[in-house]
């Protein structure tokens, strides 16, 4: 113990000797000075910051496409994207990992069917992991199934939709899983969701990819996938689509 005292006093003097050599104040020593962040210009409002890559502006599919590889066949109109039920999920043609992701979703004015089946779609994370879009607006259904749950895993932490057939936001942190040599997951991926500007995931867990039936498991995978959005035959509509790799 003596031992131990008698050394930080040692290192102590050491630190304020080094100070003194370099005229360094006391609180200069906790000040870091590396690195120095990019400067990234925000946008106003929604709009993407400066060092977004836009996945879609309105104006048409040319970073996406179907999961067989040929082009996307959602409809493009008023800058507005839409499911045409029954041609497939489309996805980005670039991987990602570590993401900030902004999506704004609607769901049809005009409400048909009710719980999983009225205005269903979703946002999987590199091919796998979705994040649910429903119009949980008074639809009841499980509630890890509901918007914003991280299908048949996660329970937002409240209901956060806007009424059938008005504009939705998703601002979505998601942090990709880690795999070792063995193929074992090391870090499980992550997500935080917010929704409508209101915190329904903080951070959590991802169990492993998402199935509808059946528990989830980790399969190692690329660093790096597209992001895809499901079409699940109701008339989704999308606009407004960026993303930041982190
Ligand atoms: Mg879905």
């Amino acid at each position: 113990m003596k031992q131990k005292s008698l050394l930080s006093a040692a290192f102590l003097l050491l630190i304020f000797g080094a100070m003194k050599a370099q005229d360094v104040e006391p609180h200069q020593v906790t000040e870091v000075h590396e690195p120095v962040p990019p400067v990234v210009t925000p946008g106003v409002g929604t709009a993407p910051p400066s060092d977004a890559i836009i996945l879609f502006d309105g104006t048409d599919l040319s970073n996406w496409e179907k999961i067989d590889g040929s082009p996307a066949e959602w409809e493009v109109k008023n800058g507005v994207m839409t499911v045409v039920p029954g041609t497939g999920h489309i996805r980005t043609k670039q991987g990602f990992g570590d993401v900030q992701l902004h999506l704004e979703w609607r769901t049809p004015e005009e409400i048909k069917g009710k719980g999983q089946g009225r205005g269903n779609s979703g946002v999987f994370f590199m091919d796998q992991y979705e994040v649910q879009i429903l119009d949980s607006y008074d639809n009841p259904t499980y509630p890890n199934g509901m918007a914003a749950s991280v299908y048949k895993q996660t329970i937002p932490l409240v209901n956060a939709c806007r009424k059938p057939g008005e504009w939705q936001t998703y601002d979505i942190i998601f942090m990709a899983p880690r795999f070792n040599e063995q193929g074992r997951v090391t870090h499980p991926a992550r997500v935080t969701v917010i929704h409508n500007g209101v915190l329904v995931q903080n951070n959590v867990e991802i169990w492993g990819p998402t199935r509808f039936v059946g528990l989830p498991q980790y399969r190692k995978h690329e660093d790096r996938l597209p992001l895809r959005l499901q079409d699940h035959r109701d008339l989704v509509s999308f606009r407004n689509i960026w993303i930041r790799e982190l």
